[in-house]
């Protein structure tokens, strides 16, 4: 079965000791690679689970470990210790070890075969004290890992490992990740400010800034036929409004439109971008502020954010990339504006042009309206209500001494009523447990207006994130009292800079 993140995996440790003899260490090696490809097969699984032959001493303890350092293709480690594996032979590959780890609690059975128990089963299925020897070593080197206990034929334990695997295969891809500005963060604004050093350090992802007037050399240089085979394609996948037909009086826009996203899909990909920003104020020779061509590669999976937030774009790309072929989408937002009325409070999320079809609960209209900032020709962009669901809503902060990831469990509504007169893609949601807690606390953590919208994540796959990469996550959900929220922050804040050392 093809796997969505396809050449990502995730390989599988066995830990055990030379003690118990040919015979057993045989059965162990069986047992654990079944229960590697009963992990494999789960189509929840989004990588491939590639088993390695069982671990018995220190020294190929540490190769593994830096094996998969080395590995581009191994996104992560899942250890098991069937039998007792002595844990001082676990030290020098987990202090070497750079891959994000999960600890599986399981065994090869479910029930045990109460009748006939005898000290063979007992001397092969010891992973109760044996997982505890590991868990304590793992403590005492305080290695970051997610830990996650039972069968993997229940399907919560499944889940909770698929979780984990995808935000493993984004933080891989965030440690290779380049992202291309096209001009600086807008004038004056605070929160799209962050520090690009750290940020490469932490990540892995750099930063770069382009002048605008080198993508403005591409987008005029676009074929003209190939920018009449892309408005074909336009009016194949969109319902385009009249006026940017062929003959339409506004056709021409929508050509320019097409020009650009040449112009911008080919300058990422001959320099190995995999997300971008863009800045109204910065627009250089370009006739419209790019929309439909930015709307189009957020949904061909690159990272955007607007007005230069490069921070919410290496964030929207690493989530499309954890993201990878579950339903529900993921975009680049901006909380707007707001319904109050009591009880039935919501959030109406949107930008100036600039949301992912991928989020659209039915195939967008394109159309042409005039945008009252920036002082171009009038942009062409995608229409559309995002599709009703569970989602996730992160920011990504740059507090100064570290970076703060905030997420809110929402639930996206249809809008209440048609809004005929609204031009641009919008999404509404109920954020949890209700507006005011959630926006009392989304402010009180000084988390961003800029942010990713993800239908297809949950707040798990963003805390093993922020596991792996040592950040600060804060979650909002239906959980959530603003007392202990803010009582959280203050602790983090002793807590992350204790962590940072001296
Ligand atoms: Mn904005």
């Amino acid at each position: 079965m093809k796997k969505p993140l396809e050449g990502r995996e995730v390989w599988f440790l066995t830990g055990s000791q030379e003690l118990y003899g040919e015979d057993t260490l045989r059965q162990v090696a069986e047992q654990s690679r079944a229960i590697a490809e009963q992990l494999g097969a789960a189509s929840a699984v989004p990588v491939e689970v590639v088993w390695k032959p069982v671990l018995t001493d220190p020294g190929a303890i540490r190769r593994i470990c830096l094996d998969a350092n080395a590995d581009d293709d191994c996104v992560g480690l899942i250890a098991w210790m069937h039998t007792f594996s002595p844990a001082k032979m676990w030290i020098a590959g987990l202090d070497a070890l750079r891959k994000p780890l999960l600890h599986l609690h399981t065994q090869a059975n479910v029930e045990l075969p109460w009748r006939t128990i005898d000290m063979d089963f007992m001397n092969l299925n010891q992973a109760a004290h044996g997982d505890r020897e590991f868990g304590y070593i793992q403590s005492r080197l305080g290695v970051p890992r997610k830990t996650v206990a039972g069968h993997v034929g229940d399907p919560a334990v499944v889940t909770r490992i698929a979780a984990w695997a995808r935000a493993a295969a984004g933080r891989a891809e965030l440690g290779a990740l380049k992202l291309a500005r096209f001009g600086d963060n807008m004038r004056d604004v605070a929160v799209t400010e962050g520090d690009k050093v750290e940020a490469q350090l932490r990540f892995g992802v750099s930063v770069n800034t382009y002048g605008v007037n080198d993508l403005v050399a591409a987008v005029d240089a676009a074929d003209d036929g190939e920018v009449g085979a892309l408005v074909k394609e336009y009016q194949g996948l969109y319902r385009l409004a009249p006026e940017l037909r062929p003959g339409g009086e506004r056709h021409e826009s929508l050509r320019y439109a097409a020009r650009i996203e040449l112009g911008l899909r080919g300058f990422l990909e001959q320099g190995g971008f995999r997300a971008f920003t863009t800045n109204f104020e910065d627009l250089g020779g370009l006739r419209q502020l790019p929309g439909l061509a930015v709307q189009r590669l957020m949904a061909d999976g690159y990272g955007f954010g607007g007005e230069g937030d490069w921070k919410t774009s290496v964030l929207l790309r690493t989530l499309k990339v954890a993201a990878a072929g579950l339903p529900g989408g993921t975009s680049f937002m901006e909380d707007y504006t707001y319904h109050l009325e009591p009880g039935q409070e919501l959030i109406l999320g949107a930008h100036m042009l600039e949301v992912c079809p991928s989020i659209a609960a039915a195939t967008p209209s394109c159309e042409i309206h005039p945008l009252s900032i920036g002082g171009r020709e009038d942009p062409v962009r995608l229409v559309f209500d995002a599709r009703p669901g569970p989602a996730v809503v992160v920011g990504l902060a740059d507090m100064g001494d570290r970076f703060r990831l905030v997420a809110n469990a929402v639930d996206v509504v249809a809008p209440p009523e048609p809004l005929p007169n609204l031009p641009v893609a919008r999404a509404v949601w109920k954020p949890r447990p209700d507006l005011p807690t959630s926006t009392e606390a989304w402010l009180t953590a000084g988390a961003p207006h800029h942010t990713v919208l993800s239908g297809a994540l949950g707040t798990e796959e963003l805390e093993d994130l922020a596991e792996m990469l040592a950040v600060e996550l804060v979650v909002i959900d239906g959980g959530t009292d603003i007392r202990r929220f803010t009582k959280e922050l203050r602790w983090n804040q002793a807590y992350y800079r204790l962590a940072q050392g001296l």
